[in-house]
């Protein structure tokens, strides 16, 4: 298969456009493969890439059961950022920011990283005092971060109403690395990226069981479409991750739920950032299209419908027109919810499941879109070396029995 290129796009365009074809192949089910990967989402094809790029293994296959990238991976929002607050989580989503800055020319294939800011505002001293720890935590690891007034914050977010009487803003922070990509392009791009290297993609094939050994090993999955032997399993189906492991036979401390997000009809440049507020939770950018992406708090229940329910949603709109006054009339396009796997200390599972042949990583919640190529390639790396990586190994699912738990809830403020 052809690499993209400028000149490609030239020589196609004069050419009529027939060169092209599609960017991965319909592979066919095989039954047996040295790794079968659960789930067709940034991180599950992410896990497939670095197994073959980095490790060599391509007898790998990715069950996906609907369409890849179709799960929230294709519905996020887009933001990538490394602001946590301990120095495990530093660690990984800092590989992760590193991983995305090259990540358009490694695969080939433009995932439009946008490296346009994160401006945090603060609405009390207390917001301040924690924004303070929170940078300070930063800057001691080497992730670029800095405090900013409210004039700064007003000359990067122009739209922002600082002196709102509900919650005027007193100051900030900025991380100037932190910016958007393209949701889909991710998914699109690794999966290119693994199946130029040998890894069969097979969508509409839903796991709905697993086989083990007289020894309890996982030796194969069911699948909707026959069983598939493989000598290692990993799952990486975010939301669904408690249906799976019930199958599997263990439990996970995870809650399913829905998180929305909106996009509204398209508008000249008015934003050039993303801007997030600590009071409302509410995180606005502008798209490439005009259309303004925002978000905030999640639907407060466990639920696996994809749509959200109606007070959330005027919460945030109702957010959105509060703090962003000239934002108010204008229309709102679409909105829409993905199920999200929310771990109470708000840091992700990685590694080890109490399944021997079963490895796992969920748990990132409203955030793991930013952490895909981490949690790919340390999936990677524990599958092809038969350890968990350094930077991984404090997100072992053991956490919960040894209480050494990573709590971003009660460090950053993130609070889901
Ligand atoms: C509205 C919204 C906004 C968000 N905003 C951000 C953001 O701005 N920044 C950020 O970093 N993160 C954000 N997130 C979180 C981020 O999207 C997720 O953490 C991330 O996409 C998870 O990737 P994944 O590959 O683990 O899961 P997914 O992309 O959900 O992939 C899992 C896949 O597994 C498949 N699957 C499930 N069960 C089975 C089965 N039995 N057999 C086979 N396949 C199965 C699903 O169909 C799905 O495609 C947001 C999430 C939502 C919903």
């Amino acid at each position: 298969m052809r690499g993209y290129s400028g000149w490609r796009i030239l020589k196609e365009g004069l050419s009529g456009n027939h060169g092209w074809r599609p960017a991965w192949r319909t592979a066919e089910l095989r039954n047996r493969y040295d790794v079968v990967v659960i789930g067709g989402g940034g991180h599950g094809l992410a896990t497939a890439y670095y197994l073959a790029k980095n490790h060599g293994i391509t007898n790998v296959a990715v069950l996906e059961k609907g369409w890849i990238g179709g799960g929230n991976t294709g519905r996020n929002t887009t933001i990538i950022r490394s602001n946590y607050y301990y120095p495990e989580s530093l660690a990984l989503f800092e590989l992760s920011l590193g991983l995305y800055e090259g990540l358009s020319r490694e695969l080939n294939y433009n995932i439009m990283f946008s490296q346009r800011g994160l401006v945090v505002s603060g609405h009390s001293r207390h917001d301040l005092e924690m924004m303070t720890r929170w940078v300070g935590a930063m800057r001691a690891h080497g992730v670029d971060a800095e405090m900013i007034d409210v004039p700064e914050i007003e000359r990067r977010v122009p739209a922002l109403n600082t002196r709102s009487p509900r919650g005027p803003v007193w100051g900030g922070f900025l991380q100037r690395r932190a910016g958007t990509a393209r949701h889909d392009a991710v998914a699109w791009g690794y999966a290119r990226a693994a199946d130029r290297l040998g890894v069969d993609i097979i969508q509409k094939c839903a796991v709905e069981g697993f086989r083990k050994n007289e020894h309890g090993r996982v030796v194969a999955v069911e699948t909707a479409r026959g069983t598939v032997e493989a000598d290692l399993v990993v799952m990486s189906v975010a939301g669904h991750s408690s249906v799976l492991a019930a199958q599997a036979g263990f439990s996970l401390p995870i809650s399913s739920m829905a998180l929305q997000a909106f996009v509204t009809e398209p508008l000249k440049p008015v934003l050039d950032t993303v801007s997030l507020s600590l009071a409302t939770g509410l995180y606005v950018s502008q798209s490439d299209k005009g259309g303004l992406v925002f978000g905030a708090g999640l639907d407060l229940y466990n639920s696996y419908a994809q749509r959200g329910d109606f007070a959330t949603a005027l919460n945030v709109v109702g957010a959105l027109a509060e703090q962003y006054p000239s934002f108010g009339r204008v229309r709102l396009l679409r909105q829409w919810a993905g199920i999200v796997d929310i771990v109470h200390d708000s840091s992700p599972i990685l590694g080890e499941t109490p399944v021997p042949g079963l490895l796992i990583n969920c748990g990132w919640g409203t955030g793991g879109f930013k952490a895909i190529p981490a949690g790919g390639w340390l999936m990677a790396h524990h599958v092809a070396t038969g350890r968990s990586h350094e930077i991984a190994r404090p997100f072992g699912y053991d956490r919960f029995r040894t209480g050494r738990l990573i709590d971003e809830a009660a460090g950053a403020g993130i609070a889901h």
